[in-house]
């Protein structure tokens, strides 16, 4: 499951939140504040926590909006992602991509 590092506005705790899937999060209107329960919070940028994967590397490629039409519950979907995500990349990146869904797929 993804969490997601926040930080509240208000009494300025860092807290993190974690969601069924991408589609959760991305739908989630408020992420409340652990400590006080404002909603004027903002995520901090730049970590995404997996269960399973290559964690460096889906931090690198993070991006909510297309993370979120995956549902990571399903292996075959997120390494078709992953694998579209690799053929854009110009680097040999790619290939280490490829290899690491294959991986996963078994
Ligand atoms: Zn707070």
């Amino acid at each position: 499951m993804p969490s997601y590092d926040f930080k509240c506005n208000k009494c300025q705790t860092t807290f993190s939140l974690t969601y069924k899937s991408f589609g959760a999060y991305a739908q989630a209107e408020q992420h409340l504040c652990t400590a006080c329960s404002s909603s004027d919070t903002v995520r901090k940028i730049g970590r995404i926590a997996l269960a399973k994967g290559d964690k460096s590397r889906l931090d690198a490629l993070s991006d909510p909006t297309a993370l979120a039409q995956i549902d990571e519950n399903d292996p075959k979907a997120v390494g078709k992602f992953m694998k579209q995500l690799g053929q854009g990349l110009e680097s040999d990146l790619g290939d280490q991509v490829d290899t690491t869904m294959d991986k996963m797929q078994k």
